[in-house]
């Protein structure tokens, strides 16, 4: 089974996919890819480099993130040839990695893909599970850990997709709005609902 595991940004994504992992489930990270697949001498940073000029590229290699981001800021069309760039690399190597742990036999993998509702992509997944917090709790999780102010964590939070069209999304739910331990046991219900072992 492949579980796709979602949330809003600080709805404690992360926190689940911790949790996860020290159950020894085999965990494919978006995240990761994306960094991944721009590192210096990659294809991807090539071509990167060839559509927005050497100037994104810093001396040591690496892709230069403020940069960029500064050339797609407000630029639809240079964001969406980025995302054409990037995108098909990372899902490439998401259902690559996929694949390995179901060759080595797993029973059950999580992609742990924030994007997932946005991105569109629910049918890389068997079940979708959400983490959930209310609009006030998320903001001020948000703030607190990435030391913003009430309105970049609120605009932060509506450049995604609102929760309730992920929960209405979702195969299950986390409600993330109470202590780390009744997080992990809903988690532990549902992974037992769906009969979802760490098994290779
Ligand atoms: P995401 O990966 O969805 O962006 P995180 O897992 O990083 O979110 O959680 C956001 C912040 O909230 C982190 O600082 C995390 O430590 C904290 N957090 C997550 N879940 C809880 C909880 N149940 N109680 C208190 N703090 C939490």
């Amino acid at each position: 089974m492949i579980i796709g595991l979602t949330g809003s940004i600080a709805s404690g994504k992360s926190t689940v996919a911790a949790m996860l992992r020290e159950k020894g489930y085999p965990i494919v990270d978006a995240d990761e890819i994306s960094r991944l697949v721009v590192e210096p001498g990659s294809p991807v940073l090539c071509e990167i480099k060839k559509a927005f000029g050497d100037e994104v590229i810093m001396e040591d290699g690496q892709l230069n993130r403020a940069k960029l981001g500064d050339l797609i800021f407000n630029d639809i069309e240079k964001r969406q040839q980025l995302n054409g760039i990037i995108h098909p690399a990372v899902r490439k190597e998401m259902l690559r990695q996929k694949e390995e742990w179901v060759a080595k036999g797993a029973s059950t993998v999580i992609m742990d893909i924030p994007l997932l509702f946005e991105s569109r992509l629910q049918p890389f997944v068997d079940k979708i599970l959400v983490v959930s917090v209310t609009k006030d709790l998320q903001k001020s999780r948000l703030m607190a850990r990435n030391g913003l102010s009430e309105a970049e964590a609120e605009s932060r939070i509506s450049s995604q997709l609102p929760m309730e069209v992920k929960e209405r999304g979702a195969d299950a739910i986390v409600d993330n709005n109470g202590a780390l331990e009744a997080t992990k046991q809903q988690l532990e219900a549902v992974l037992e609902e769906w009969k979802a072992e760490p098994l290779f």
